[in-house]
């Protein structure tokens, strides 16, 4: 890829020395990119560079990618706010990853937002805050959070180059949540993408122990959940776009737990008709579906996201939420939601 703007890359370098204590932190519902890019940050700055790094997340991540945080000191604010305020209000840096503004880190936000550390973002997202950051890495066209920052910390002076030289957590980690956010060199590859992962597996990585962690460690639960949403819910229109539901109800009946339904969304455009993939998860504690958006070449997911769920993303891969009663008087009524929004921005 072009090397990360040497210039920014110099000013980290410089404000990671001039701090002691470092927060990194990611989006809400950290998949595998924000946990692994948060993680392998964190690694390296304890133990490259022998900071107080810890890293705090908006809430808890599923069991599925546990095995990338390894031993890492990691704090979901939801769980111990008040570890993770202690924490913030003593620290000289914030990085923000897989994130492109706080408003993504629910009840992080404002404490974030009003802390007076220095702040440096590095993301892969459309429609960076700039203005929040005093340092920004972003770029839509790279493979994921945790390629960017590989890519960076390449240029920290004592890296110089040598991935051989990241701590070994910190190389899993990247290779995990790259190869999560590409579906395992499904989507978004770039010569980069394939530059890294050489890099990482030369350096010793065990990719294998990431794949069998990442695609042969499910629990029967999801297996039986696909083969019902799959078999009885899934919905096709004659425009092409592919609506599965999974109610509160379903999630409770198949005793579901947090990531267990991660990925689902991308099924349906192994279907050749179907050029749109959406996925509604209800979330009956607090009134709302988590909207997944999937789509093929030629059709935004993130202008759909945007225009009709409050959220964004990337161009083929998005997400947001569908509120209720804010946006349709009863959950009953997602579906005919959906329906009417996809003959709208299909016209
Ligand atoms: P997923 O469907 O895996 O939850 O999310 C897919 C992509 O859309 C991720 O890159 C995620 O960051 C983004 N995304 C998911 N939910 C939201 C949201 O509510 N707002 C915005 N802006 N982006 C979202
Ligand atoms: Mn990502």
């Amino acid at each position: 890829m072009d090397c990360p703007d040497l210039h920014i890359c110099a000013l980290l370098d410089q404000w990671i020395d001039a701090a002691g204590t470092v927060t990194l932190t990611a989006h809400t519902f950290p998949d595998g990119d924000a946990l692994g890019s948060t993680v392998a940050l964190c690694r390296y700055l304890r133990e490259r560079r022998g900071k107080d790094a810890v890293v705090i997340l908006p809430n808890p991540y599923s069991e599925d990618i546990a095995f990338i945080a390894a031993d890492t000191p990691v704090l979901c604010y939801s769980k111990s706010p008040e570890q993770a305020e202690a924490h913030i209000a003593r620290t000289d840096l914030v990085i923000c990853l897989d994130c492109n503004a706080f408003n993504r880190t629910e009840g992080l936000q404002d404490i974030l937002s009003a802390s007076s550390a220095r702040k440096v973002l590095i993301d892969h997202h459309l429609g960076p805050d700039r203005d929040a950051f005093g340092l920004v890495f972003s770029t839509p066209d790279i493979s994921s959070t945790c390629e960017h920052l590989f890519w960076i910390l390449l240029q920290m002076k004592d890296i110089a180059g040598d991935a051989g030289k990241l701590p070994e957590v910190a190389r899993t980690a990247l290779l995990a949540g790259m190869t999560t956010d590409t579906n395992n060199f499904a989507n978004s590859v770039f010569p980069s993408t394939f530059e890294m992962a050489s890099a990482l597996l030369a350096a010793g990585t065990d990719r294998e122990s990431v794949l069998s962690h990442l695609y042969n460690s499910y629990r029967e639960n999801r297996i039986r959940l696909i083969g019902y949403l799959l078999g009885e819910k899934l919905r096709i229109t004659d425009s092409g776009a592919a609506i599965m539901i999974l109610t509160a109800d379903e999630y409770r009946r198949f005793r579901l737990r947090e990531g267990e339904s991660e990925g689902i969304v991308n099924m349906p455009l192994a279907i050749r008709r179907v050029r749109i993939s959406i996925f509604l998860k209800e979330y009956a504690e607090d009134g709302n579906f988590h909207i997944s958006v999937r789509s093929k070449r030629g059709i935004s997911a993130a202008d759909y996201a945007r225009e009709f769920f409050h959220g964004g993303g990337h161009e083929l891969a998005s997400g947001g939420r569908l509120y209720y009663p804010r946006d349709i008087a009863v959950p009953e009524e997602a579906e005919a939601y959906v329906l009417s929004s996809l003959e709208k921005f299909l016209a």
